[in-house]
C-alpha cells in the first residue's frame, strides 16, 4: 500500500515536472515566435533535446526562411515595377476605390503638376478638372483628351482594375500631336492656296487658245507669256516644297567642310537676278570660313540676297564678321525694313510681310523657312534686325573653320 502511494507520488511529481519543462520551453518558443513575427530574418533557438518542441522550433524556421524570401521577391519586384513605370513616358496612376494616389509614375508626376508622389491624397482634388472628374467617375472603361491644367493636353485611358475597387489612368501627352496635326492641315491649306492661282491662269490662259486665241498673234503671245511665267511660278514653289520636303525628311544629304564665305557670297551674287540693279557690295575678309555644306551656303545666300533686292531700297550689303568660335554674315539693306511683328514670323512658312509684292516678284514665301532649316542644320542661328537708319539685317552665324581657307 504504502509502496503503490508511493509509486503515484512519483509518478505524479516526475508528470509536474515534465509538464513544467515543457510549459517553459513552450514559453519560450512562443516569445521567441513572436519575435519572429516582427523581424523574419530572426532565427529560433533548436532545442539541444529532441521532440516536438524541437521539430516546431525547425518547422517555424523553415516557415520564417520561406517568408523571407518571398518578402524579398516581393521587395524585388516592386522595385522593378516602380522603375520600368518611371522610364515609362506615359503617366500611369493607380487609384484605390476612394480615388486617392495609391502609384504615380514620374511621367503622370509632372502631367499633373504634383510636387511629391502624392500618395493616399485624392487626385480629383488635386487636379480640378469637371471631364476627369466624370471620366474616373464613370463605371465603365472610358478615354477622354482632356486639357491638363497647367500642363499638356493628355490623351486619358481609364481601365477599372478587377478583383478590387479603384482603376489605373494611363495619360499620353498629346499637345506635340496635335500642334503637328494644325501644322499640317495648314501647310495643306497654303500650299492649294499657293497653286490654285498659276493653275487657274494655265488653265484659263490654254482654254482661251483653243478658243480661238491662238489664231490672234498679239492675243496669242500674251496668253503663251502668261502660260510660261505660271509654269515657272509653279515650278518654283514645287522647288521649294521638294527641298523642304527633303530637309524636314532629313534627306538633304550636307557635306560639311570648311568653306570660305568670300567666295560662296561672290558666287551667290552672280546667281541673283537683280531686275532693279541694285548695288551689292561684298565686304568679307579674305581666308575668313565657316564650317558648312558650300551649295547650302549658296542657297542661303542667294536667298537673301535676293530679297534684299526685291524687298530693299537701293543697297545690299553683305559683311562677315570673325567671332573667334563663330563667324556672323549680315546680309543688310535699305528699304522700308520690317515691323516688328512681322520680324517675328518671317521665317514661317508661306508668311509674307507684303503677300501682293511678294507675288509679283515672283516669291514663294517659302525661302526663309529653308533658309531657317539649313542653318540650323548646319548647326548655326538665323535672325533678322532692324537696319538704321532704313531696312532690314538678316544674319546668320555658323561655327568658325579653324583653318584659314583659299579664297
Ligand atoms: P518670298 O518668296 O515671299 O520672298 P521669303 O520666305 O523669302 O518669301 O520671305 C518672306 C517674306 O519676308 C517676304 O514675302 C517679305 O514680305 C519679307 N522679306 C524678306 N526679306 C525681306 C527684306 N530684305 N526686306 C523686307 N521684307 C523682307
Amino acid at each position: 500500500m504504502t509502496f503503490g502511494l508511493v509509486a503515484l507520488a512519483l509518478v505524479v511529481a516526475t508528470a509536474l515536472v515534465t509538464a513544467t519543462v515543457m510549459n517553459r520551453r513552450l514559453r519560450r518558443l512562443a516569445d521567441a515566435s513572436q519575435q519572429l513575427v516582427r523581424d523574419p530574418k530572426k532565427r529560433l533557438p533548436t532545442a539541444s533535446v529532441g521532440g516536438p518542441a524541437r521539430d516546431l522550433s525547425q518547422w517555424l524556421n523553415t516557415l520564417a526562411d520561406e517568408v523571407a524570401s518571398q518578402r524579398e521577391a516581393l521587395q524585388r519586384e516592386r522595385t522593378l515595377l516602380g522603375s520600368v513605370a518611371d522610364g515609362l513616358t506615359q503617366g500611369v496612376i493607380a487609384l484605390d476605390g476612394e480615388r486617392r494616389i495609391e502609384m504615380l509614375n514620374e511621367a503622370a508626376r509632372k502631367m499633373i503638376g504634383a510636387p511629391g508622389t502624392m500618395i493616399t491624397e485624392s487626385l480629383l482634388e488635386l487636379v480640378r478638372v469637371p471631364e476627369l472628374r466624370l471620366l474616373v467617375e464613370d463605371s465603365r472603361d472610358a478615354t477622354a483628351e482632356i486639357q491638363l491644367p497647367n500642363g499638356p493636353r493628355a490623351l486619358i485611358r481609364v481601365a477599372r482594375t478587377y478583383g478590387r475597387p479603384g482603376c489605373v489612368l494611363l495619360l499620353e501627352d498629346v499637345t506635340a500631336m496635335r500642334r503637328l496635326e494644325t501644322v499640317r492641315r495648314d501647310f495643306v491649306a497654303n500650299v492649294s492656296h499657293e497653286l490654285r492661282t498659276p493653275v487657274a491662269v494655265i488653265r484659263a490662259n490654254a482654254e482661251t487658245l483653243l478658243a480661238g486665241a491662238k489664231d490672234d498673234p498679239v492675243m496669242a503671245g500674251k496668253l503663251i507669256d502668261g502660260l510660261h511665267r505660271n509654269a515657272e511660278r509653279l515650278a518654283r514653289i514645287l522647288a521649294d516644297l521638294l527641298d523642304l520636303s527633303r530637309l524636314d525628311a532629313g534627306q538633304y544629304r550636307l557635306d560639311i567642310t570648311a568653306v570660305s564665305v568670300r567666295s560662296i557670297a561672290e558666287q551667290s551674287l552672280s546667281a541673283v537676278d537683280n531686275k532693279r540693279g541694285i548695288a551689292v557690295e561684298i565686304d568679307v575678309p579674305d581666308g575668313l570660313g565657316v564650317r558648312a555644306d558650300a551649295k547650302a551656303l549658296d542657297q542661303i545666300l542667294v536667298n537673301l540676297i535676293d530679297n534684299g533686292c526685291k524687298y530693299g531700297g537701293t543697297h545690299v550689303w553683305v559683311h562677315a564678321t570673325d567671332l573667334t568660335d563663330a563667324v556672323r554674315i549680315e546680309i543688310r539693306d535699305d528699304g522700308a525694313g520690317l515691323a516688328e511683328k512681322h520680324r517675328a514670323r518671317v521665317f514661317e512658312r508661306f508668311y509674307r510681310a507684303d503677300p501682293s509684292r511678294s507675288r509679283e516678284a515672283g516669291g514663294t514665301g517659302l525661302g526663309l523657312s529653308i533658309v531657317k532649316h539649313l542653318v540650323e542644320s548646319m548647326g548655326g542661328a538665323v535672325g533678322v534686325e532692324p537696319n538704321s537708319p532704313r531696312g532690314s539685317i538678316f544674319w546668320l552665324q555658323l561655327p568658325k573653320a579653324q583653318t584659314q581657307v583659299a579664297a
